[in-house]
């Protein structure tokens, strides 16, 4: 089946998450594979949330895939959100880009090698909540032991010659601030404001942002040609400082009692993305002592995150990315946070590339074109190809 037909018949199952079911479009894939005479598992919540591996396929290789798609939500679609609709350049639809493309181009790849007498050189395996975090998909995964460590490419969207290597780290933090009430009209002589202290500590992480944190030169060059792929793809000016910086958010805030109350109570949700270099415990650390009346009521972190530029399976994507699209070609890395960094830290080296127009993530018409979706199928197939090959010798 070609690609695009796929790609429209994922599109065409909604797995909005939330809610998260992704029975149906599993299923589809489940039974697609059967057909070829691919084995899988399928393990699930009652929430309908499922899973897919592959059973007896190739151990040194992971193709993986996300078949959650974030809400569509808006009804000014050109084409409904569902419509899995088919032009003469573009498959239309809610997580086309994200990433049912990918998922497709996996699929088509697969048919291509067993349809030519191959057996399959890669697991496959296709997650439930990637756009909620995880839980109950690749993190549910390694914690029952489903997935030994070995190289992963996971198909997210990515620019077409540059492969995703690494993202930043993360610090979330909901924090709440006491301050010592008084009447309002004696502040501040008297009285300790919870939601002053809060804005002290925002004008803090101001501050903050503009602070560069050393890395090795190898990183830093990386880093420098990141930001200018990633400046054109989304029109963005000022990237570097997105990766080099902290970035910072105070999504929510809520504080206060009554207008003429010297606040008592503000609880603050931060959130910052944290660059290279920069150690999360002393962020952390630095964070509170400008933040001495708040306590911590929840707390998320992880580090910025890598895999080896120089390893097989950055140096292989990266070949047949060039025999595909020419050069130049070179591994990039991303501001956002993925289920890569799940994986990282249980030992995988994991590389992200895919099909889609980034401008139109989880935005209003998206959509993939056909060519970047028959482009990733080849490059797919050269990886697997290459990975049948290093099969039975030493990794
Ligand atoms: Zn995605």
């Amino acid at each position: 089946m070609h690609v695009s037909r796929i790609c429209s018949d994922l599109v065409k199952i909604n797995s909005e998450n939330p809610p998260g079911s992704t029975a149906e479009v599993i299923e589809y894939i489940r039974a697609f594979l059967e057909a070829l005479g691919i084995r899988s598992r399928v393990s699930g919540n009652a929430e309908g949330m499922c899973n897919l591996i592959t059973l007896k396929t190739g151990k040194r290789l992971i193709l993986c895939g996300h078949v959650d798609v974030v809400p569509a939500r808006d009804t000014a679609w050109k084409y409904p959100p569902f419509s899995g609709m088919i032009d003469k350049r573009y498959v239309h639809g809610r997580g086309s880009t994200d990433m049912k493309g990918g998922c497709a181009s996996i699929l088509s790849a697969c048919e291509i090698l067993v349809n030519a007498g191959h057996d399959l050189p890669a697991t496959l395996v296709f997650v439930c909540d990637e756009e909620t975090g995880g839980e109950n998909g690749t993190r549910r995964l390694l914690a029952d032991g489903d997935l030994t460590p070995c190289d992963c490419l996971i198909a997210e969207p990515t620019p077409s010659r540059h492969p995703a290597i690494g993202q930043k780290g993360l610090c979330r933090l909901e924090l709440e601030f006491t301050g010592v009430p008084a009447h309002g009209s004696l502040y501040p002589v008297v009285g300790v404001s919870a939601i002053m202290e809060a804005m002290a500590l925002i004008a803090y992480v101001q501050k903050l942002h503009v602070k560069t944190f050393p890395v090795s030169a190898d990183l830093e060059e990386i880093l420098v040609r990141s930001a200018d792929v990633l400046k054109k793809e989304f029109n963005l000016t000022d990237v570097r400082d997105v990766l080099r910086h902290l970035t910072y958010n105070p999504g929510t805030i809520h504080g206060g009692e009554k207008s003429n109350v010297v606040a008592e109570h503000c609880v603050l949700e931060l959130e910052m993305r944290v660059p290279w270099g920069c150690a999360i415990p002393d962020l952390k650390s630095a964070i509170m002592a400008h933040a001495k009346n708040a306590k911590i009521l929840l707390e998320e972190s992880h580090n910025p995150s890598m895999t080896d530029p120089a390893s097989t399976l950055v140096a292989t994507t990266c070949e047949e990315v060039k025999k595909v699209w020419g050069g130049p070609v070179f591994p990039i890395v991303q501001w956002a946070a993925s289920d890569a960094r799940h994986l990282r830290l249980h030992g995988f080296n994991v590389l992200e590339y895919g099909p889609g127009e980034i401008a139109s993530l989880h935005a209003v018409d998206e959509r993939v074109t056909i060519e970047s979706l028959e482009k990733a199928v080849l490059v797919y197939q050269g990886v697997m190809e290459r990975y049948a090959g290093m099969e039975g010798k030493p990794q």
